[in-house]
């Protein structure tokens, strides 16, 4: 080990992927350390890349540019002393619990002398004793995840990544299984000398985490890293958590910028395309009216996930479009209704839909599209057209994302029609 203790070192790592005609940067000059001990996540929204880092740090992908040195040692090929858990972690159908966890260990030629004992040990460790010779079919979601811990621990990493690892179940078990993982870990059970973990839940992050490293996308890229010296076990309502969260929320809600800067540039204009945030019409209007109902119009927007009950990932999508709509700003953690935020909260259905309309036509991503249909024949379009168009811009899963959430926008406000059966997009007749 190197004396610092430094374990993993990202050094001006870039990911630039192609998508169609587009080459776009899905990680732009990332630069990490992880220190044996520590327990870092990775914070970001969706499609910042944090998934992409993950993968670049585990060896399992070559960065564009950039390099991942380990202990010191730059990584080429699958760094042996690392693991990841996913998501939702693929356990093979046909194996019991127990053999899941012994492939692992198979994979490394260990004889069944050293690995059943060991499988038995780890399953013990994360609560499954019991279970050995169940199949995956018959565990809960939050248990098959136990038998994937399990399994990565099963080859003693140093290194434990973990992708969005409680993101896929229900709230208990997720809590449940956070609190256990925290539990091994910090009392020392834990053959790891450091954590990894990928998420978008800001509540997470700050309950789990001894520094988050904060990432923001287009292009995806580390803003902020935050510090959090708060001792195990986390009090989630305590002031000294709450403030930690606020801080975070400051950090990726940002600050609101003159309108050119906030409303980027259209498709095919020179400048950064701004996408929409993928919103409900239905949860922007809950949020301008929970607002319009806070004293002073004002909330800190940490405060607001636990009012609307909604994860961190959802506010921020939410705040970001209310921020975009004019219909609030935000400052310093805290996101305040607008006049015209205040006049929409207050309107009738229609009122609100003219006022909608007004708005999306301003910005650039709609006004081309609605361009692009005036120019069209009959003003309609096949949806794919649009969304080939889109591809020039976006990757293609989002590109698919943008015109479904400018189409719901688009019908909200009455402006665009939609037939599902022809999949053609017409221009509503003004009137
Ligand atoms: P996150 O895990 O933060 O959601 P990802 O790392 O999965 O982000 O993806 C970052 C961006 O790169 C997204 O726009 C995604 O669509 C794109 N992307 C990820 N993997 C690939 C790939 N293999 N080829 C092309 N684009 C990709
Ligand atoms: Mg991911």
């Amino acid at each position: 080990m190197t004396g610092n203790g430094v374990l993993l070192e990202v050094r001006h790592v870039h990911q630039r992927y192609r998508s169609g005609e587009r080459v776009f940067t899905a990680v732009q000059d990332v630069n990490l350390f992880l220190s044996a001990g520590e327990f870092v996540c990775l914070l970001g929204p969706s499609g910042c890349g944090k998934s992409t880092l993950l993968r670049i740090i585990t060896g399992l992908q070559r960065p564009s540019q950039g390099q991942v040195l380990y202990r010191g040692v730059p990584v080429r090929g699958v760094n042996p002393h690392a693991t990841i858990v996913f998501q939702t972690f693929a356990l093979f159908p046909w194996l019991t619990v127990q053999e899941n966890v012994e492939v692992a260990l198979k994979a490394r030629g260990q004889s069944p002398e050293v690995r059943i004992p060991r499988a038995v040990k780890l399953l013990d460790m994360v609560g499954l004793d019991g279970f050995e010779t169940a199949y995956p079919r018959e565990l809960s979601g939050g248990m098959r995840q136990k038998v994937g811990f399990a399994r990565a621990m099963a080859v003693e990493p140093e290194l434990l990544c973990l992708d969005e690892p409680f993101s896929a179940l229900d709230v208990l078990s997720a809590e449940a299984l956070r609190g256990e993982l925290l539990e091994l870990w910090t009392g020392g059970e834990l053959p790891t000398k450091a954590i990894l973990m990928v998420t978008h839940n800001i509540e997470e992050a700050v309950f789990m985490s001894d520094r988050i490293v904060v990432m923001d996308r287009d292009p995806g890229r580390v803003v902020a890293e935050v510090a959090i010296p708060l001792a195990h076990p986390r009090q989630r309502k305590s002031a000294e958590f709450l403030a930690v969260v606020d801080r975070v929320y400051a950090t990726l809600a940002g600050q609101t910028q003159p309108e050119h800067v906030e409303l980027g540039s259209a498709p095919g204009e020179p400048g950064r395309t701004r996408a929409l945030p993928h919103i409900a019409i239905n949860d922007l209007t809950g949020l301008l009216e929970h607002l319009d109902e806070a004293p002073g119009n004002r909330r800190d927007i940490y405060r607001l996930a636990d009012d609307l009950s909604v994860d961190s990932d959802r506010l921020l999508r939410l705040t970001e479009a209310a921020e975009l709509f004019g219909f609030a700003t935000i400052a310093e953690g805290d996101i305040t209704l607008t006049a015209l935020g205040e006049t929409f909260a207050e309107a009738r259905i229609l009122a609100r839909k003219e006022i909608f309309a007004t708005r999306l036509r301003r910005l650039p991503l709609f006004r081309w599209l609605m361009s692009l249909m005036r120019a069209a024949e009959d003003q309609r379009l096949k949806s794919d057209v649009v969304r080939m168009a889109l591809e020039l811009e976006f990757p293609a899963e989002e590109a698919a994302r943008q015109l479904e959430t400018a189409v719901s926008w688009g019908r909200y406000a009455e402006l665009l029609a939609y037939d599902d059966d022809e999949e053609m997009l017409y221009l509503e007749p003004a009137d």
